[in-house]
């Protein structure tokens, strides 16, 4: 393991640096790849962003988002990248099968490898970490390790403020979950004062829908969600057919599950999506409702309490009806 002052002395001279993150980027994920990305080239560092996968339009706009390489576009060329690489920073996940296609080459790296995360449980492949599972996103974590790890409060730009706002407003629903702690604002509001133009940002993320992405909204609420009262859940379950008729893109269906949570009562969401590859299954909860366990036991994933994630090989029809078997096991703190 590595003390922040031998990550400060690595950090002195010009370095090979790699930044990462988890398959399908979210703001939270994004936003702290490229802040770190911009901290530091600010440095003199040579930086590639590679990053597992494609990443929702509404994120297209971020700051550095020209440089970020998608892995698998490059293969051979990326992996290249990462084996040279001298230092290896690892945002926003703290299980190399997180990010997929990208995992033997990191594995196989010897780079140094920095995680700044707040996922629930880190396997340890990592020489140095800034960890906090308390925090509402890496990108608050982000902040912390430049402010007062790196002590390098003054390096933050605009640009860096920018990436950070968005991935702290991202994953805390626009400072609504439980995790938007008076720290967190403080922090936001730093991030303003540096210069992030916060309503734009909102903007950008919130209200830059397509039409058919708005129509794909309406008739998911309207023929897609089933509220099972009992037990105070309401899902959601999308076909094949129903992501190619409203031509379903990357982060198109990102926020749907919310929606669900929203009725009045409701202690457990789920979005079941049938994906080319997988079944995957997004849950949401209020309160003790542990969305994590119920996602590591019977769904192949992980997450944090109130916001979970993970995948079926089984066909849609098998999926829901597995997660509808599951309920009853949780009814005393369903209905609590
Ligand atoms: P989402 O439902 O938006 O895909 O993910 C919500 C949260 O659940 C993410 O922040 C992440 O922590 C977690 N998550 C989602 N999918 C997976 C998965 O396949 N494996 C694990 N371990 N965690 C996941
Ligand atoms: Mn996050």
């Amino acid at each position: 393991m590595f003390t922040p002052e031998a990550l400060k002395k690595e950090l002195a001279k010009p370095k090979q640096i790699v930044v990462t993150t988890h398959h399908k980027p979210d703001g939270d994920a994004l936003g702290s790849s490229l802040a770190i990305y911009h901290w530091l080239k600010a440095k003199g560092h040579t930086v590639h962003v590679i990053v597992p996968s494609d990443f929702p339009f509404f994120l297209d706009w971020m700051p550095g988002r020209d440089a970020v390489l998608v892995y698998t576009a490059d293969q051979a060329a990326n992996d290249t990248l990462i084996a040279k690489a001298d230092l290896i920073f690892c945002l926003d996940f703290n299980w190399l099968t997180r990010t997929h296609a990208m995992e033997d080459a990191l594995k196989k790296a010897a780079g140094t490898k920095i995680m700044i995360d707040h996922h629930l449980e880190p396997e340890g492949f990592d020489d140095f970490r800034h960890w906090d599972s308390q925090a509402a996103a890496s990108a608050q974590l982000v902040y912390d390790f430049i402010t007062n790890v790196m002590d390098d409060h003054q390096a933050i730009t605009a640009e860096i403020a920018s990436c950070l706002y968005t991935g702290i407003m991202t994953d805390t629903g626009s400072f609504r979950f439980q995790a938007t702690t008076p720290a967190v604002h403080l922090i936001a509001a730093d991030l303003i004062t540096l210069g992030a133009i916060n309503w734009e940002i909102h903007e950008s993320v919130y209200n830059s829908f397509t039409e058919n992405r708005l129509k794909f909204l309406g008739f998911c609420l309207l023929n897609r969600l089933e509220v099972i009262a009992e037990y105070r859940t309401a899902l959601f379950y999308i076909s094949r057919q129903d992501l190619v008729r409203f031509q379903v893109g990357t982060g198109d269906t990102e926020g749907l599950v919310n929606y669900a949570l929203a009725i009045s009562g409701m202690k457990l969401a789920a979005l079941i999506i049938d994906r080319t590859e997988l079944v995957k299954l997004s849950l949401r909860s209020t309160g003790d409702f542990p969305c994590n366990e119920v996602c590591k036991k019977y769904f192949n994933g992980g997450g944090h309490r109130n916001a979970a994630g993970g995948n079926s090989n089984e066909p849609l029809e098998n999926v829901v009806k597995k997660f509808k078997s599951i309920l009853p096991e949780y009814k005393a703190l369903l209905i609590a």
